[in-house]
């Protein structure tokens, strides 16, 4: 047929090689979290030739992925392989140490592409905004995070671990991590990649105690099971639960959607049953120990004489509205936690890169409907800039192929003008040459790779993270 279609059009090779390169849809993805590979991973499946071409404003890929899941859950990590397979597809390019808003323009990556995703999560985070929040040793859990993940932004942060008591502001998952990381034995963490930088401080921490504040009550706690089962069966380590808080929750188990069930089940068993003998005997040897504070919000932290955190000042509060869409009223009623160490873990915030974009400030994310960016065809959003950022791996992935289904199907339906042939990451490789921006490849980033597995190798851990930008650039050479 091929040769059939050139006899036709004896002259026609250019002709032909034109259309071929404007019917080949140039899409980009902006950042190489789940969501980044999950929507380039649909678009490549359901596509026959789309190019697609992802920006990662770091040398290294991964995201969240790398720099937030928690170093104690590898096996969450496992992702990572699926992500190297797309990687590594002819039709994808990996394009490292690139920010977008940055380094290239949205109007530029625009004008270069057919399709534009942005998947550049929610880095941000959200202030308590009270008196005493900048005080050092206040932290927000992201950049705590960041620090026993290797973040190259928070490597140097400092965290002062010489004290017994911290307090942790939130009672979700990530509060969780913090506290577990905090509440972990050393034998354990020098087994994961925490670097080693971190894992001094850790091994000099002091610290003993950490307490979970919520502004409502145990009934809506935002961790789940699994998070809460490990803090259960955390070695040297021993739950300190006040039964009070609790015995209201044997009335409302019964009439919960199952796993909100079996979570307050087990918080319930937790706080009002004897251990059976074996988390007894270890809760008796326990040096360590957590506890969930409720119905309480920080309007304070307090400082002693030498400006260092003394303690958090909490108001009482009681709820109000509807059952099960109550709302925490402060009251007049304050106490104080003594603690050195204050993380607030309320949340992470999505930001737009770029000012022309649409951006709903109440939710902090790109207002779109399936992925589709509202008001500008061509444009996609998808992971947490897309829903905010809650949910784990599995609910970005969903998102992530719905906008990369939206994408391949505004390509076919011709929502999408793909007869304009656009330049794709030669257009940008320009921009980037001009202003001296080096790209990092996928290649460049698995010799990073291959010089962290080799050096955690030789110090009986899965990876020594790379956590100076400067010495990622020399290595992924
Ligand atoms: P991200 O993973 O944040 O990826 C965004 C990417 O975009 C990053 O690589 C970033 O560097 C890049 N980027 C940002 N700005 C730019 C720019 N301007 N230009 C170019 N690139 C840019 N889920 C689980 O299933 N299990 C867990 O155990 C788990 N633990 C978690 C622990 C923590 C502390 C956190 C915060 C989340 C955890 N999650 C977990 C949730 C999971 O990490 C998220 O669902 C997921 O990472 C969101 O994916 P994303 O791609 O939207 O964002």
């Amino acid at each position: 047929m091929l040769g059939a279609s050139r006899m036709l059009m004896p002259r026609g090779a250019v002709l032909v090689h034109s259309v071929c390169m404007s019917t080949v849809p140039q899409v980009c993805v902006v950042g190489s979290g789940p969501a980044g590979f999950y929507t380039a991973q649909q678009i490549l499946k359901s596509h026959a030739s789309a190019q697609v071409d992802m920006y990662e404003k770091l040398p290294t890929p991964f995201g969240l992925v790398r720099y937030g899941v928690a170093p104690d859950h590898q096996e969450v990590k496992n992702c990572i392989h699926t992500f190297t397979q797309t990687a590594l597809q002819d039709r994808f390019t990996f394009l490292g140490n690139v920010e977008v808003g940055c380094d290239v323009t949205l109007d530029q990556l625009r004008e270069a592409y057919h399709s534009v995703v942005l998947a550049y999560g929610a880095a941000e985070d959200r202030p308590l905004g009270i008196p005493g929040e900048m005080l050092p040793n206040v932290l927000s859990a992201r950049c705590f995070v960041g620090w026993y993940n290797g973040l190259p932004e928070d490597a140097n942060i400092n965290v002062n671990l010489d004290t017994d008591s911290a307090v942790v502001v939130g009672q979700g998952n990530v509060a969780i991590d913090v506290a577990r990381i905090l509440l972990t034995s050393i034998d354990i963490l020098k087994k994961t990649d925490i670097p080693e930088s971190v894992l001094a401080s850790l091994a000099e921490s002091r610290v003993k105690r950490v307490t979970l504040v919520g502004r409502r009550g145990p009934e809506h706690v935002a961790f789940t099971i699994k998070e809460l089962r490990e803090m259960v069966n955390l070695a040297g380590c021993r739950p300190s639960l006040q039964p009070s808080d609790y015995q209201h929750l044997r009335h409302l188990i019964p009439n919960l959607p199952r796993p909100r069930k079996r979570l307050l089940e087990l918080l319930a068993k937790t706080a009002l049953e004897e251990p059976n003998p074996k988390l007894a005997a270890s809760y008796a040897s326990a040096v360590r120990q957590w506890s969930l504070q409720f119905l309480r919000s920080p309007v304070e932290v307090l400082a002693s004489e030498d400006g260092s955190v003394s303690g958090l000042k909490l108001a009482k509060n009681k709820l109000e509205g509807k059952k099960g869409q109550e709302r925490a009223i402060t009251t007049e009623d304050k106490e104080i936690l003594e603690c050195g160490l204050v993380l607030r873990s309320i949340g992470y915030r999505g930001h737009a890169v770029d000012a022309s974009l649409p951006f709903d400030p109440h939710t902090a994310t790109i207002p779109n409907k399936e992925g589709r960016v509202t008001g500008n065809p061509g444009l996609y959003v998808s992971g947490w800039i897309a829903t905010g950022p809650v949910g784990v791996i599995l609910s970005t992935m969903t998102s992530g192929f719905t906008t990369g289904k939206a994408v391949v199907a505004d390509i076919q339906t011709t929502a999408v003008d793909i007869n304009q042939h656009k330049e794709g990451k030669t257009a940008i490789q320009r921009v980037l040459a001009e202003k001296g921006v080096r790209i990092v490849s996928f290649k460049q980033w698995q010799q990073l790779d291959q010089h962290e597995m080799l050096a955690g190798a030789k110090l009986g851990k899965p990876r020594e993270k790379v956590t100076n930008l400067h010495r990622m650039m020399e290595l992924s050479q």
